[in-house]
């Protein structure tokens, strides 16, 4: 799994956001945050 904002592989067992179904995780609270405020802009699939 990556992390859809930086594109860092994530390993550790953060809690996820689900968006749309699926589980996103990120690297730091930094992704975490910038996805929260947009995330269209890093699941466009
Ligand atoms: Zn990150």
């Amino acid at each position: 799994m990556k992390d859809p904002v930086c594109g860092m592989e994530i390993s550790e067992k953060d809690e996820p956001i689900i968006h749309n179904g699926k589980e996103y995780r990120f690297c730091c609270a930094t992704c975490r945050w910038a996805f929260e405020q947009n995330p269209e802009q890093f699941t466009s699939s």
